[in-house]
């Protein structure tokens, strides 16, 4: 007999940014999936239509397509699926599951002050379950859930779990404008698309029961649950804006690889031994819902900052290129040659934490007039360096081989010659040539900045000290 199929889903609400918490949820779905060769399902759950948004739908996708978390069905609309939800309430009334309930926000209000006072739950009382009421303007449809007994589950994580059924409410389904409620939406979509596993943060553990007991009443196959722990910042408080960005495109705006993302949130709550990093296969191979843990995961921006500079340290200059250029072009390049930026990146993969690091430092490739940091500047271009900066220029010219070795065989000679230590020339050298006083090696760096463009910027440094001085 052949097995299931493994169908899961992501069900974002387009109402901001897509944090990086809904984001390990959607990784641990992927995982899994992707491991049981399932079908995973995006579903944009736009039914709070005041606060939806395009902007934040679009965020979602390309988040999702940054991170390469690629999904087999969608993206669903629930904002487009009313007529399923409005079958199922139709259903479930025909069958008596359902009824409809006249009480007021009013009277509903009045009545549970009341059961508070007297010491009760505040629960809906049921005046309507059994009165047999048709719809009428302002009624909302409520479950005629069970009134006794227990509903519970097993959940993968977090092991069983079973709630007093009289502790729940009668929910309402539909709402007396017709619309459906979280709940019933869910139930509806999850039973359609044919949800089996549902995989989601821990704050829903309390909606599960509730959603349980429409499925009995629908006698629907419940779906298996995994509830994953919530995220907690360094400081043990639950993780929010305090803590670092918090949304997925800042990480990407911001400079990482969406590895360093990737291992970051996987490592939120699961762990495989001592292992500290994975590529995206072996985090396919090695998942498993048995091992998440059952308490809180740490976020910590430091150390995924430290990993994203190992990241980058170990990806190919070809992949770096492709990724640096919008960031350089976001610094106002434009008509970058590919190979001279690949030949940057292999001068400063080792010394950069972010892609924007990363384009900050490579700018003084690019541009077309440097300037000078004002402490290197007063520091290093001195009128004691006219001499050896002219020196230095009549040299490389005749060079025809331009590239660290030659340029090492010439400065030693240069060196020996005029009686100086590297340390007395590198540093004048590297603020004519870069601006700065941090920089990737002296060599390397004049062989990729080529020989016209280091000789322009000796002259340049030579004239800019006649200058001042
Ligand atoms: N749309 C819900 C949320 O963003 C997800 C509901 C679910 O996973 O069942 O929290």
């Amino acid at each position: 007999m052949s097995q299931e199929q493994i169908v899961t889903r992501f069900p974002p609400s387009p109402t901001g940014y897509l944090h990086i918490g809904s984001t390990r949820t959607a990784l641990f779905n992927w995982l899994f999936t992707r491991q049981k060769h399932g079908k995973f399902i995006l579903r944009i759950e736009d039914t709070d239509r005041a606060r939806s948004t395009d902007d934040a739908t679009q965020a979602i996708l390309k988040s999702m397509e940054w991170l390469g978390l690629d999904w087999d069905e969608g993206p669903y609309f629930q904002s487009e699926r009313y007529d399923i939800y409005n079958a199922m309430v139709d259903l479930l009334l025909l069958t008596g599951q359902a009824y409809h309930c006249h009480c007021s926000p009013d009277e509903l209000d009045q009545r549970r002050k009341d059961a508070q006072a007297r010491g009760l739950k505040p629960k809906y009382d049921g005046k309507c379950r059994d009165l047999g009421l048709g719809p009428a303007l302002g009624s909302v449809v409520r479950l005629k859930a069970p009134a006794s007994g227990i509903t519970q589950f097993h959940d993968i994580i977090k092991g069983p779990i079973r709630f007093n059924n009289e502790e729940l409410d009668d929910l309402i389904l539909r709402r007396s404008d017709g619309s459906p409620t979280y709940h019933l939406a869910v139930v509806a979509d999850d039973i359609n698309l044919g949800i089996n596993y549902v995989i989601r943060g821990d704050d829903h553990v309390n909606n599960t029961p509730r959603q349980i007991q429409i499925y009995n009443a629908i006698e629907a196959t419940v779906p298996r649950y995994a509830h994953v722990p919530m995220i907690l910042g360094p400081d043990r408080a639950r993780l929010s804006k305090r803590h670092g960005a918090m949304s997925v495109l800042a990480y990407r705006d911001m400079g990482y690889l969406p590895n360093a993302l990737l291992n970051s949130l996987a490592r939120l709550g699961w762990s495989y031994g001592d292992q500290e990093r994975f590529t995206k296969e072996e985090l396919i191979e090695k998942f498993s819902l048995e091992n998440v843990g059952k308490s809180a995961g740490v976020f910590n921006p430091e150390k995924m900052l430290d990993l994203n500079a190992h990241y980058i340290r170990e990806s190919s200059d070809e992949f770096l290129a492709d990724k640096l250029i919008p960031f350089l072009e976001q610094s106002g390049f434009a008509d970058l040659d590919k190979t001279m930026v690949k030949k940057t990146v292999t001068t400063l993969k080792a010394r950069s934490k972010t892609l924007v690091d990363m384009a900050e430092g490579a700018a003084f490739y690019f541009q077309d007039d440097i300037s000078y940091e004002q402490k290197g500047d007063e520091k290093f271009l001195k009128p004691d360096m006219l001499d050896l900066f002219e020196q230095l220029e009549r040299r490389i010219e005749p060079i025809s081989i331009f590239n660290q070795m030659s340029l090492e065989k010439m400065f030693a000679s240069f060196m020996e010659e005029n009686q100086i230590k590297l340390k007395k020339i590198a540093q004048p050298l590297r603020v004519a040539l870069t601006g700065k006083t941090a920089s990737p090696g002296i060599f390397e760096l004049m062989e990729v900045l080529g020989k016209d463009r280091v000789l322009e910027r000796i002259q340049k440094a030579v004239n800019h000290i006649r200058k001042k001085s």
